[in-house]
């Protein structure tokens, strides 16, 4: 039981490096929620990146927390104290998750891969993102990127082929595709047979979610696998996705946290699917717990720390693209040294 008690929170606004364009618009900030949870003298922190996309934002997110009133609650229960948000609630829910396990690790002197039985041997190499921009632009921040093996490419402008035999005249890495809900599925199907000669490793989300059939249709005609990120939205979405993709794309912020992933990664591997574990423009604190599941995925696109220019905290730790889990307790993130 947990005697002293404090919760805040706070906004945190992120610089992007580049402005950051997909299929849907553009962005050069970011706000993300910050939860600092007090709980006997240890100090937990989690964050959530509030997804427009599925209507929520920073003060929803803040206001949903700021009313959980958690004295007298065992935080080691972490069912029971996540359910006192409401279950749609997943931004919310995964600041809280977040800072549930950051305080369960620190009050057992264990960083959250070993909570999590997991070894840091295995984590995974994330993909770096390129948005969408002119075939010049793109060529330059592909270049800038040369060093890293894989990129994930946002793609959907109508500019397609161009973009990619752009990409390709200046990069040979692995190249992954996002088309965030670009397509129809007859022109999904047509793009992706134009894209092949590219060696393409999958396309995420090519058409709009919420339409498994055609996810489907494209499936079975595309020569590049299939995979979701809209349409993965929780445990509650794979089963009807079972047969129409190759994969999914989980994220932290969109499914509530990491108790959440983890229970759609053992049933995405039920329904033989390939998981990669992505992330939102967020700081250190999201994507480091993110970072930690990555021994049980197949793929990783946990880049948001290296999309910004004013991250406030030190986590996972990038060599090149080869993630290193921090050894410290919990999420194992701390404030940025000052410079
Ligand atoms: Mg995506």
């Amino acid at each position: 039981m947990t005697s002293s008690l404090a919760l805040t929170c706070e906004t945190l606004t992120l610089h992007l490096r580049h402005t950051f364009t997909i299929s849907r618009g553009s962005e050069d900030v970011a706000e993300t929620v910050l939860l600092r949870l007090r709980a006997d003298g240890v100090d937990a922190l989690g964050e959530s990146a509030p997804i427009s996309r599925y209507d929520e934002d920073a003060l929803q997110v803040t206001q949903m927390l700021q009313r959980l009133m958690l004295g007298g609650r065992d935080l080691f229960c972490f069912d029971d104290v996540l359910d006192l948000l409401p279950a749609g609630a997943f931004g919310a829910r995964c600041a809280l998750d977040l800072a549930l396990h950051d305080l369960a690790g620190k009050r057992l002197g264990i960083p959250l891969y070993r909570l999590l039985g997991l070894d840091p041997a295995r984590a995974a190499e994330t993909s770096f993102t390129i948005g969408i921009a002119d075939p010049q632009k793109t060529i330059e921040k592909t270049k800038e990127a040369r060093h890293l093996p894989i990129l994930k490419v946002k793609i959907g402008a109508g500019n397609d082929v161009e973009t990619i035999e752009a990409i390709r005249s200046v990069y040979g890495g692995r190249v992954r595709l996002d088309a965030n809900e670009a397509w129809t599925p007859e022109v999904a199907v047509s793009t992706l047979k134009a894209l092949a000669r590219f060696d393409i490793e999958f396309c995420e989300q090519p058409i709009a979610a919420g339409q498994p059939e055609g996810l489907r249709f494209v499936k079975e005609r595309s020569p590049i696998p299939i995979f979701v990120d809209e349409d993965s939205k929780s445990l509650a979405d794979l089963a009807r996705l079972y047969g129409c993709v190759d994969g999914i794309n989980i994220k932290l912020v969109k499914c509530g946290g990491i108790r959440e992933a983890v229970r759609m990664i053992h049933a995405a591997r039920a329904l033989d699917m390939k998981i990669m574990i992505g992330c939102m423009i967020e700081s250190s604190v999201l994507a480091t717990a993110a970072a930690h599941l990555t021994p049980l995925v197949d793929y990783a696109d946990i880049d948001g720390p290296l999309l910004i220019t004013d991250d406030p905290f030190v986590g996972v730790r990038y060599d090149g693209a080869r993630m290193r889990l921090p050894d410290a307790p919990g999420l194992g993130v701390v404030p940025r040294p000052p410079t």
